[in-house]
């Protein structure tokens, strides 16, 4: 099918739509390997965390395995950030810079983002992962942050606007009880790993709305907190907290708006269950 004037279509060819560049289907497929790279980093991740581990022995792990599927970490001195994952361990919101002291204990909420870039398409995705058994208000944010990633999927579609994933996404979160955080968004994600739009977590004016269509490839990832949606930023100029030092969650999914609704390009679910990997480097070993 010719990209044309029919609207419903990938485009055959590189074009904008409100400022936002639309996928060809070859570069789709691209950025499907991209992400099938990021879900897999990120599946076994999950499969292997446990007390103990230091989030410096997940971020060596990341990096050898996306550079090992034939991808560069995203992150990687993205305007300088030092490491290949984002790690962020209770009151951190976003943006955690790995660390060796950073030892995780049983009853920890564990975010882990990541991205790859491969054949200059980039792939993002966020978990949120339980340390052994931890709280239950911590277990309500967990599946409250991932059912309001999925409330906001769910309005993907051509024709939907970016204001119905973020209602969605809002009513979502604020039906379970917990305060959405404002001042960072989801983003378009391709060519560059944040490109146009904004993809908001919240009803806003302040951001442009767009409509969406086929060949938008879009990171959505609200962020939740079980208190206040306050942050502030550490002294390393990274890492951000939450002010009442309350948990937060995270997750976030790379998505394409097809011809008929979605696809989630870095969906786990359809990976096979990893072996658990042999840790790269455990506590005291070094
Ligand atoms: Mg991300
Ligand atoms: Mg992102």
């Amino acid at each position: 099918m010719s990209g044309g004037r029919d609207r419903t279509t990938l485009p055959s060819r590189r074009r904008r739509a409100q400022g936002v560049e639309l996928k060809t289907a070859e570069e789709v497929e691209i950025m499907r390997q991209a992400a099938t790279i990021v879900a897999t980093v990120l599946k076994e991740i999950e499969a292997m965390v446990e007390p103990g581990l230091s989030t410096a022995d997940l971020d060596a792990y990341a990096e050898q395995r996306i550079r090992g599927l034939g991808a560069t970490p995203s992150f990687k001195g993205y305007h300088g950030f030092p490491a290949s994952i984002c790690a962020c361990v209770n009151d951190q919101v976003v943006h955690g810079i790995p660390s060796k002291r950073q030892v995780l204990r049983r009853g920890d909420l564990l975010k882990v983002d990541t991205g790859a870039y491969y054949q200059g398409f980039h792939g993002d995705s966020c978990i949120t992962l339980a340390i052994g058994e931890v709280s239950p208000k911590a277990q309500r944010l967990m599946a409250a942050a991932e059912a309001a990633l999925y409330a906001g999927i769910d309005q993907v579609k051509p024709g939907n606007t970016l204001l119905d994933i973020a209602g969605a996404i809002e009513d979502s979160v604020v039906s379970a009880g917990f305060s959405v955080v404002e001042g960072f968004t989801g983003h378009g994600v391709g060519r560059n790993l944040h490109e146009a739009p904004s993809v908001f977590n919240v009803r806003t004016r302040e951001l442009p709305n767009i409509t969406l269509r086929p060949g938008m490839t879009l990171a959505i990832e609200p962020i939740l907190n079980a208190g206040s949606k306050q942050t502030r930023t550490l002294k390393d100029q990274w890492t951000v907290v939450t002010v009442d030092r309350s948990l937060s969650a995270q997750f976030e999914h790379t998505v394409l708006v097809s011809e008929t609704g979605y696809e989630i390009l870095t969906d786990r679910d359809r990976l096979p269950t990893p072996e658990i990997p042999a840790v790269a480097t455990k506590p005291g070993s070094r």
